[in-house]
């Protein structure tokens, strides 16, 4: 596709739900999203996080699941730049409606609530929206159960994440969360679906769960549209 194309398709994109999230190419009238052949280059996650067995035995989580494979130069790495980069919210809304019909297929507990991986308040101004709250509206399509976002906060400004290596991930993130004392009656005794765009080491996202644990919430799913290796981050 040539430069001039890719931009009026990429503008198309913010105005028409008829274009492709992956190769931006047009859809047909039975193909949403995502075209029938990006569709195809989709590879999911069929593994368990390589935490995950023991974060369920410390009671932390009662599960996790990632969807797909982050995979560079393809196009669920397209996906991801236009939730990210260019607010394109159904991105956001399809990959949320792909875990939520993954944890219809699964035999897990039923659950209360969605809450999404908070941004600091800074960084949300700077962004102006936070991607994972365009997944959880996408899990809630499918669920239809309701997104909680001004729970959980971010109290601690942290540095990407994007240079670190796991130990510095998790160090980075440490003590980062927290729970009003007013609102920790929103999560108590609640089973909540905490959910990410990507999950690498899982060392947001496993703060997260801890902090929700720490005030109160019953069981915990933990989920991302996608996983990816620390290697392969560029996100
Ligand atoms: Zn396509």
């Amino acid at each position: 596709m040539n430069i001039a194309r890719k931009i009026i398709n990429g503008m198309l994109n913010f105005v028409l739900p008829n274009v492709c999230l992956g190769c931006e190419g047009m859809l047909s009238n039975n193909e949403s999203y995502l075209c029938s052949s990006c569709m195809l280059t989709l590879e999911r996650y069929n593994e368990t996080h390589p935490w995950q067995s023991q974060k369920i035995s410390e009671g932390i989580v009662e599960n996790s699941l990632s969807v797909y494979w982050f995979r560079e130069n393809t196009p669920i790495q397209n996906i991801f730049h236009e939730l990210k980069y260019r607010k394109i919210k159904r991105a956001g809304l399809m990959l949320g409606e792909h875990i939520g019909k993954m944890i219809q297929e699964q035999n897990f507990s039923s659950y209360d609530l969605i809450i999404p991986v908070p941004l600091h308040k800074a960084k949300l101004r700077d962004r102006t929206y936070n991607q994972s709250e365009f997944i959880a509206l996408g899990i809630k399509n499918i669920l239809n159960i309701p997104v909680i976002k001004d729970v959980l906060c971010r109290k601690r400004f942290t540095p990407s994440q994007t240079k670190l290596n796991k130990l510095e991930r998790k160090e980075n993130v440490n003590g980062a969360f927290e729970i009003s004392e007013v609102k920790r009656n929103i999560v108590a005794g609640k089973n909540i679906i905490l959910c990410d765009d990507v999950i690498t080491t899982g060392a947001t996202i496993l703060e997260c769960a801890l902090t929700l644990k720490t005030a109160g919430a019953a069981k915990i799913l933990v989920c991302s549209a996608a996983y990816a290796e620390l290697k392969t981050n560029t996100l």
